[in-house]
């Protein structure tokens, strides 16, 4: 099979703080990004023993170049780099059977759930999809729906598993966390949550004939809350969006893929808006 692996990194075991995950920090985040690494590796060897697959990687973690070649399988392909037109889902497009999210969190505003955001939180409070509170995993989720692939395993904390089962009951979840806080966990070793991983992968892709692509049905509708004013400000400049309020924007389009569209764009503009003037 073509599997599409999106790796995150707050969900990573151990994990829970953003010192551990800042490519700028020289202590802590060496540490983190191998372990990240050494979990996209259990995932890959994982979904490898139910069946021969084909992988891409993408390295979706701030500036999208966390992953350690050195600790990945020879045989994959990895998209590394930032920034990427369609981000944690860039070349998703591409004919794949199924898609892993590993290292994932829960959205914004979601209690105990370690380093909850949705895509930037210094843009971005909130963002809803036909009425309902989409996180990144939803977000992403739908946009391979457009294109036939279902999400088939995701690894992350507590939170992020029982919303992802909710929304997408065939997901395999591998919780290696449970928050106790925003900046703390309970959590796995990673030898423990490296074997957890592998597991649920295997499970997974076992199991792929009952997963199915999460379609969201048209039309659709999209509501941002923007972190600040500044940022609706530009985020309404985008055409086909209304400001709604002082930092609420709503835009609608016949089907997902321009509301998708217009998120990442939205984010992006909003993004410049968000450095002090
Ligand atoms: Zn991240």
């Amino acid at each position: 099979m073509k599997l599409y692996i999106s790796c995150d990194m707050e969900g990573t075991a151990g994990l829970c703080s953003w010192d551990q995950c800042d490519p700028k920090n020289v202590t802590e985040y060496p540490i983190y990004r191998r372990l990240m690494s050494r979990e996209v590796c259990a995932a890959i060897e994982g979904a490898r023993l139910a069946e021969p697959c084909e992988v891409l990687v993408n390295d979706a973690h701030s500036r999208m170049h966390n992953l350690l070649f050195d600790e990945l399988p020879h045989d994959i392909r990895v998209l590394s780099g930032y920034r990427k037109a369609f981000s944690m889902v860039q070349s998703g497009d591409e004919g794949f059977d199924g898609a892993f999210f590993t290292g994932y969190h829960a959205g914004i505003g979601v209690e105990r759930a370690v380093l909850a955001h949705t895509y930037s939180p210094n843009v971005l409070y909130g963002v809803r999809v036909n009425g309902t509170e989409f996180d990144e995993a939803l977000l992403n989720a739908a946009y391979l729906g457009e294109y036939g692939v279902p999400v088939l395993l995701i690894t992350g904390d507590e939170a992020l598993c029982s919303a992802t089962q909710k929304a997408l009951p065939w997901v395999e979840c591998a919780q290696v966390k449970r928050s106790t806080d925003y900046y703390s966990a309970d959590s796995l070793t990673p030898t423990a949550a490296i074997a957890l991983i592998g597991e649920a992968a295997q499970n997974a892709v076992r199991r792929r004939a009952q997963a199915c692509p999460f379609r969201v049905a048209g039309p659709v509708t999209l509501e941002i809350e923007a972190a600040s004013v500044e940022c609706a400000d530009y985020m309404a400049l985008v055409p086909g969006f209304a400001r709604v309020g002082g930092r609420s924007l709503r835009f609608t389009a016949a089907s997902y893929l321009p509301v998708f569209q217009a998120m990442i764009a939205a984010m992006r503009i909003g993004g410049a808006a968000a450095e002090r003037a």
